[in-house]
């Protein structure tokens, strides 16, 4: 397994395009925007290298049976893209991941431009909750009311999280929330896969300082940027996914957003969320007996 994460990413790309894989015009920094200086943007392509959440390869039902539901897929050649897929840092502190907290990684990465998405924001949305947060929920990126207001989730899709979280006993401010992409794509269309790669080292920096021993995808998109696959969200929910060597534990459901227009899909999130809540009371408890 490679353990670059660039490479996994540009593999990632790879398998979801195979021979199709370009990169658009749109999703290219333009030339006007490319001031940045060739060391710094040296340095930052070096440092969004360094680390990164590896590829899960098992995972567990509710039940505890082991099920290999994820194989990172070894990179067979050479890669030679990873400088068209990190080209100039505009924006973004050359020392962005040296970040020790997240107001200082947020202070460093704000002005991003690395994707064309930069131009459709209104604000930058960073994430929000609880910097110690145990469990963190992570989404495909901004809508309108996200952009407009800074925040991720509190539009309709983020009322019905605040509803789930409050089922579950948790409150909004206990756990972290955030996005894959920081900017919100034009009429809310999917993330493309180029400015997912582009944008998750910011998301891989914020697991790293929060540190949370669960990650929640909401969505496919969330959960297939995370373990780089291809997966339908039948393939992966309702199963704890060994994330980032074992440090934490992944769990997949349908984003907020989905349950608004299928309904029929709440019951089944609700057992993710019963697994999620099983997990974390035996991991408290853990926590407990061994202090
Ligand atoms: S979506 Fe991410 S990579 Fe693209 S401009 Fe915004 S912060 Fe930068």
């Amino acid at each position: 397994m490679s353990s670059d994460p660039v490479r996994d990413s540009i593999q990632w790309l790879r398998n979801l395009y195979g021979d199709r894989l370009f990169l658009p015009p749109s999703a290219a920094p333009s030339s006007s925007h490319t001031a940045s200086a060739p060391a710094a943007n040296t340095a930052a392509n070096k440092t969004s290298r360094s680390s990164s959440p590896k590829a899960p390869v098992r995972s567990e039902t509710a039940g505890g049976e082991a099920q290999k539901v994820v194989e990172a897929t070894e990179a067979q050649q050479e890669l030679p893209m990873a400088d068209t897929l990190f080209p100039a840092d505009e924006g973004i502190a050359p020392d962005w991941e040296e970040a020790q907290n997240l107001e200082e990684l947020y202070q460093r990465i704000h002005q991003c431009r690395r994707c064309g998405l930069w131009q459709h924001r209104t604000n930058f949305v960073f994430g929000v909750g609880n910097p110690g947060a145990d469990i963190m929920f992570v989404g495909e990126g901004p809508g309108a009311d996200e952009d407009r207001l800074g925040e991720p989730f509190v539009g309709r899709a983020g009322q019905l999280l605040n509803k789930i979280l409050a089922a579950m006993g948790l409150r909004r401010d206990e756990v972290y929330i955030a996005n894959v992409v920081k900017c919100r794509p034009p009429g809310n269309r999917t993330p493309l896969p180029e400015e997912i790669i582009r944008c998750i080292p910011f998301l891989w920096k914020q697991i790293e300082l929060i540190d949370p021993r669960f990650i929640v995808a909401l969505g496919a998109t969330a959960a297939n940027a995370l373990l780089k696959g291809n997966y339908k969200m039948g393939e992966i929910r309702g199963r704890a996914i060994p994330f980032d060597n074992g440090k934490r534990t992944l769990i997949a459901t349908y984003h907020p957003a989905a349950l608004l227009r299928n309904p029929g899909w709440k019951r089944k999130t609700w057992e993710d969320m019963q697994l999620l809540m099983r997990l974390y009371q035996q991991w408290k408890q853990q926590q407990t007996d061994e202090q």
